[in-house]
């Protein structure tokens, strides 16, 4: 008797298993931490073997934990850490160096090079991305650049390239099945997300041969059937898809104008855009969100550097809190911020501003000001962030929002979620279960699988934590923003 859909949760710093039930409910879940390899300042990388072993023992487990066995699984969805590259043998499944995680620096030189030779815009009509070290194309051409014989093996066909999805589709099907999804393709920086199909301009500016890529399949669609002699069974592969698009999805964002925020470390914001893929020119990502039947669907993707990392800061720097969570018992022993505002800039600031030379600032400081405002005025700032990124969206679509779903540490902070809608003048829901990620690479597969009959009946599913409404009026709104803009305007540009 089937009973459970596995999720397949491939981070950064851990892989995690998840069984669901078809209401959505988790019934089991494990997870284990991996080394972070940085060889020098700026690499980061993993050992994909490991992400594998990892992979293979949390699904597992996460079936013994609750006694369950292999044939009450309806099938595997796989959701994972995007961008990052592995280049393996076909014929051996050995990877040829480990994997290069989406966070390391070793190309911004070539990054920087390739935006000066003008091809930024073709890059950008193309595949939606900026040119950054992030994507994989990059990471790609340094391995066949960088690994002795690399290349002379890729250009007589021998390897293979994929992003963590591809590398356990592999893994899982004995090397049978060689794909990816379109969520997936669309952050290689070698994908033609208009097109749908890899791009040949872009496979010879960066010099990779064509026989490495992997099929690019719908996110809901079967890629393949575990091999027995790996798992004891034959289960179907239903869903695939990277973890922010995985998310949007096990938010239900459904339809063009839905958009989902996830506070972590730094905050990841998503609208689903409908069919159409929108180009901006100021720092946001059009990307695809998913592949459904025939029909792809897009999204616009812009991000918050310093989210939860403000709150770390609080924590571990100024030592104001003892944990995170405290913050918001404090945030509340102040109506409000008493004028302070906190920008966190410590690294810069993204969009809309994109200024690396930024700083982090607290302004409005008066006799009055006391640690309480100033803890409050970080929770603000995550929220002013939120909303400066959304804003963007909005001019950059003619798509008005109506509405935010949350998720991620931060969401579960009652004073921030409540700050947030105030200051967009919208709803914020959060739902029941947070783990969206993992949900959402679920309802891809059971969606594939027929475990639901469509979009409507994933949808039934949801339960909806707490809804926060908007409390205050338009002025007060307009008169925060434009406060927080002119503390903003002060901080740009700060380090020579
Ligand atoms: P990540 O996946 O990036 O590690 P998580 O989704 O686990 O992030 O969220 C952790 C982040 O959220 C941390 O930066 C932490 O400071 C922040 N955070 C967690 N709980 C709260 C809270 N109650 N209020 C404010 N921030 C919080």
């Amino acid at each position: 008797m089937k009973k459970y859909i596995m999720a397949l949760d491939q981070g950064t710093t851990s892989s995690r298993c998840i069984l669901f039930e078809k209401d959505g409910r988790i019934v089991s879940m494990v997870q284990r931490e991996f080394a972070q390899i940085f060889p020098r300042e700026g690499w980061v990388e993993h050992d994909p073997m490991t992400i594998w072993s990892t992979q293979i023992s949390v699904a597992t487990e996460a079936l013994l934990k609750i006694g369950a066995s292999w044939s009450e699984i309806y099938g595997i969805g796989i959701t994972n850490q995007r961008e990052t590259t592995i280049v393996w043998d076909k014929a051996t499944g050995e990877p040829v160096y480990n994997a290069i995680v989406w966070q390391c620096r070793r190309t911004a030189d070539y990054c920087e090079a390739l935006s000066q030779n003008g091809v930024r815009d073709m890059i950008k009509e193309k595949t939606g991305l900026l040119i950054d070290p992030y994507f994989s194309a990059t990471k790609v051409a340094w391995i066949l650049d960088n690994v002795e014989g690399a290349r002379e093996r890729a250009e007589r066909g021998e390897l293979a390239f994929g992003t963590v999805d591809s590398w356990l589709i592999w893994k899982l099907t004995g090397g049978r099945v060689h794909a990816t999804d379109y969520s997936n393709a669309s952050r290689t920086m070698l994908y033609n997300i208009r097109e749908l199909k890899w791009d040949d301009e872009l496979l010879s500016l960066f010099g990779i041969p064509s026989s490495m890529l992997p099929e690019v399949r719908p996110s809901s669609s079967i890629f393949g059937y575990t091999d027995r002699d790996i798992l004891g069974a034959e289960l179907p592969i239903g869903g695939v898809a990277g973890d922010q698009q995985a998310a949007l999805f096990g938010q239900c964002c459904f339809n063009a104008g839905e958009l989902k925020n996830t506070y972590g470390t730094g905050a990841f914001l998503l609208m689903h855009t409908g069919e159409q893929p929108y180009m901006t020119e100021n720092g946001l990502i059009t990307t695809i969100a998913w592949g459904i039947g025939d029909k792809v669907y897009y999204a616009l993707e812009g991000s918050v550097f310093a989210c939860g990392a403000a709150i770390q800061w609080l924590r571990d720097g100024l030592k104001l809190i003892e944990s995170a969570q405290d913050s918001e018992y404090y945030a509340k022993k102040v109506p409000d911020s008493g004028g302070v505002i906190v920008v966190p800039a410590f690294a810069g600031l993204g969009a809309p501003w994109w200024d690396p030379y930024a700083r982090g600032m607290i302004i409005g400081l008066t006799r009055a000001t006391g640690k309480y405002h100033i803890i409050r005025a970080t929770l603000e700032s995550m929220a002013y962030q939120t909303s400066d990124v959304i804003d963007l969206m909005e001019k950059s679509t003619d798509i008005k929002i109506n509405g935010l779903k949350v998720d991620g540490g931060a969401s579960a902070n009652g004073l921030l979620m409540q700050f947030q809608a105030d200051i967009l003048g919208v709803d914020i829901e959060r739902p029941v279960c947070v783990e969206t990620t993992a949900l959402g690479a679920a309802y891809l597969c059971g969606l594939a699988l027929g475990v639901y009959e469509s979009l409507d009946d994933i949808k039934k599913n949801r339960s909806t934590d707490v809804v926060f409404h908007p409390e205050k009026s338009q002025d007060w709104r307009e008169s925060k923003v434009k406060e927080w803009r002119r503390a903003v305007s002060r901080s740009l540009g700060w380090k020579e």
